[in-house]
């Protein structure tokens, strides 16, 4: 019998397991991850980016998680040696017409009181020469770092403080009583006083395997990222951030410093038919049926139709991905735009979608494992 188990052994399980052992050290505790890995999804395969927190609503749990947790973040890197780089972030209008944005996520930063500044296009020039726009805002506390690294500490952390853990242990019932939950894996089943899931992108299926009815679904999105050639290292000295199109729910393509020194440019966000399925042509027939049988998802086609079809054709051709870069950096060109070398995975994005709409949409990142998709690669 343990006292707590959580299940999924990304960034979110990881750290809820630290901490309730930092907590509670006298308590059985049990993570358990499918995977071989800790950090193998979203965790391991996203941006890298400290954010400060720009975006979101003001006096939101988001807004505050958010900045708290850039802190913590970095105190947990500086504690234990993780390299981490605050390079700042520079968030770009590229014409007139988005300049009132600007001046709108630039007043949301004094809300959420984030410091940030207002360049001109001189300033700009004179901060990024390599970019354009009429304007930006900078943002100096953004920072990069590499989540999986984050993630792997944690975990160290963890087993050195008595915690359990079990990797290659993926959880396919669940069975709850008054008394205890019954984890159920393929090969055995574990008892708990409580359960905690931290499941990423299966979070919703988790929930049904109690038979509890939800109105949200895990949405996959393929997110297609490049890697810009070593010479171009030096392109930029901040993370460059077009400003956000208010009616849709991804950021738009950006350049990445990465934490070993190479610049990503991504993504784009095209809809997947497979969960963790992440290469080009992954089809799963249950995900897609449940997908559109799903009213909230029909919502979402409805209501970006336009856009999915646009973030289609970009992705079938290079050149039309390009031009959305080109808008803030014009000395890119069709031949930087290389294969990312991603380690195992290609990646994807999703959205959690509720029906009826309540939330926001919220983009999740994911990752594919394969070594054979090495040309096409996407992350978050
Ligand atoms: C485009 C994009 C970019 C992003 N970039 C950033 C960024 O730059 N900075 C940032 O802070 N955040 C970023 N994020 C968000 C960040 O990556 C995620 O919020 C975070 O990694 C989520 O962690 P997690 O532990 O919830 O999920 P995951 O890392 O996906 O972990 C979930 C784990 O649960 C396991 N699991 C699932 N089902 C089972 C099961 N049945 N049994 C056992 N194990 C199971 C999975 O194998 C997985 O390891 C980005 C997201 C997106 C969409």
């Amino acid at each position: 019998m343990y006292d707590y188990i959580v299940i999924g052994g990304g960034i979110i399980g990881v750290s809820t397991a630290l901490s309730l052992i930092t907590q509670n050290p006298d308590k059985r505790i049990l993570l358990l991850e499918k995977e071989n890995a800790f950090g193998d999804h979203q965790t391991g395969h996203n941006s890298g980016v400290m954010h400060a927190g720009v975006y979101y609503q003001p006096g939101s749990l988001k807004a505050k998680f958010c900045k708290e947790g850039l802190k913590e973040t970095i105190k947990f890197c500086s504690t234990h040696q993780i390299p981490y780089n605050q390079c700042g972030k520079l968030i770009v209008a590229t014409s007139d017409e988005e300049l009132p944005r600007m001046h709108d996520l630039y007043e949301r930063c004094k809300e959420n009181e984030i410091e940030a500044e207002i360049l001109d296009q001189q300033q700009l020039l004179e901060t990024e020469p390599n970019i354009q726009g009429v304007g930006a805002i900078l943002v100096k506390s953004s920072g990069i770092v590499s989540y999986r690294t984050v993630t792997e500490k944690m975990a160290e952390q963890y087993e050195a403080l008595g915690g359990e853990y079990l990797l290659d242990t993926e959880i396919i019932n669940l069975k709850e009583d008054l008394d205890e939950i019954k984890v159920v894996s393929k090969n055995e089943t574990f008892v708990s006083k409580y359960l905690i899931c931290c499941a990423g992108l299966m979070a919703d299926r988790m929930v049904n395997l109690l038979d509890i009815k939800t109105n949200f679904q895990i949405i996959p999105f393929r997110g297609e990222y490049f890697k810009l050639p070593e010479k171009h290292n030096t392109l930029v000295k901040h993370l460059i951030y077009p400003i956000p199109n208010p009616k849709l729910p991804f950021l738009g393509i950006h350049l990445t410093r990465m934490i070993d020194g190479s610049i990503t440019v991504g993504p784009n966000a095209v809809i997947g038919f497979k969960r963790e399925g992440y290469g080009f042509v992954n089809f799963s027939f249950k995900d897609t049926f449940e997908m559109f049988t799903f009213k909230g998802f029909r919502g979402v086609l409805k209501n970006h139709f336009r856009s999915g079809i646009k973030e289609m054709l970009n992705s079938f051709y290079k050149r039309a991905y390009l031009k959305q870069v080109q808008k803030y950096a014009s000395s890119i060109t069709l031949k930087d735009l290389r294969p990312y070398p991603c380690l195992r995975r290609q990646g994807a994005l999703s959205m959690f979608v509720t029906h009826p709409p309540q939330l926001q949409l919220q983009p999740y990142l994911l990752v594919d494992m394969s070594l054979k998709k090495q040309k096409r690669h996407s992350i978050s």
